[in-house]
């Protein structure tokens, strides 16, 4: 079974691996048939289609695996991009791995990677959600949680909820925190565009073609937390009750990986 990353717009964004081995299978297992006919066509690829998505992904991935064990050799590719990314694939991909077969990725084009490759944002980390919760009040408990996340957040979203999402992100997090708003990633009417979250929700106001298309969302990690963290302040705070103050810094350094001059300087600010 190979898994085959496919464009997410520009029909060149296919590799030469990926073009072999969709021209050498039995069969392509697609997310949509007569979407996939389009890419198929361009490359004048005659191969089988049957349809494998989230509404049939059991039924379809054990006709995959019937077919794995019959000798033949199956690709799987969804709509757009890497299957099992905020796509139909891994319950395919485990069912054939349970049945014994050999699972064969083929990287290629993702909406996220794409996107985080030309934002421009420095966070060493990134941490992928896809697309929130539909609904508002859920997707601002989901984006409360991520509040204090180190790592630069990458998202899906559609462009009928565009604008909704993007002011609950600007809601919920720190208005200085950098948005990336990426769309129509690799086809005619790209747009990356950086800005500080607190100008995010104008700056889509500003013209309905922003709204257009489909969108990876980037934002820039959580600001450095002002003073300690809240354990590193309780260990401190027990200890310089009962210690002198030089005693009580070293000591919750040790406890807690905290530079010791800061433990130092906050303990002095707690003596009475
Ligand atoms: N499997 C895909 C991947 O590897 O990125 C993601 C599929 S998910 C169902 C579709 C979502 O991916 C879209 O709603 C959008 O958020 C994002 N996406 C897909 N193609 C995109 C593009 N060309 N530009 C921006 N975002 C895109």
């Amino acid at each position: 079974m190979y898994v085959v990353a496919t464009p997410m717009g520009n029909l060149g964004d296919i590799t030469q691996r990926a073009l072999e081995v969709l021209r050498s299978v039995d069969a392509i297992a697609c997310e949509d048939t007569r979407h996939a006919r389009r890419l198929l066509d361009h490359y004048c690829i005659t191969a089988t289609t049957f349809a494998l998505h989230e509404h049939n992904e059991h039924e379809a991935g054990a006709k995959l695996v019937e077919m794995l064990r019959g000798g033949h050799r199956i690709a799987l590719i969804s709509d757009a991009g890497t299957p099992g990314v905020s796509d139909p694939g891994a319950i395919a991909v485990a069912a054939a791995q349970a049945a014994g077969f050999p699972v064969v990725p083929l990287p290629g084009p993702n909406a996220a990677i794409t996107a985080l490759s030309a934002a421009g944002l420095t966070d060493e980390r990134f941490l992928f959600i896809g697309f929130l919760p539909p609904k508002s009040a859920a997707r601002r408990a989901v984006i409360e949680q991520l509040k204090d996340v180190p790592a630069a957040l990458v998202f899906y979203e559609a462009p009928h909820r565009i604008e909704e999402c993007v002011a609950d992100l600007a809601g919920v997090l720190e208005p200085q925190r950098d948005i990336v708003i990426a769309r129509e990633l690799t086809k005619l009417f790209e747009q990356i565009a950086r800005m500080p979250l607190s100008e995010a929700v104008a700056w889509l106001a500003a013209d309905d073609n922003r709204k257009r298309g489909e969108f990876v969302l980037l934002v820039s990690g959580a600001p450095p937390r002002e003073g300690l963290d809240a354990e590193a302040e309780r260990i401190l705070k027990l200890l310089n009750a009962e210690l002198p103050t030089k005693q009580a810094a070293r000591l919750a350094a040790e406890i807690t990986g905290v530079a010791k001059n800061a433990l130092y300087q906050r303990a002095l600010e707690l003596k009475p």
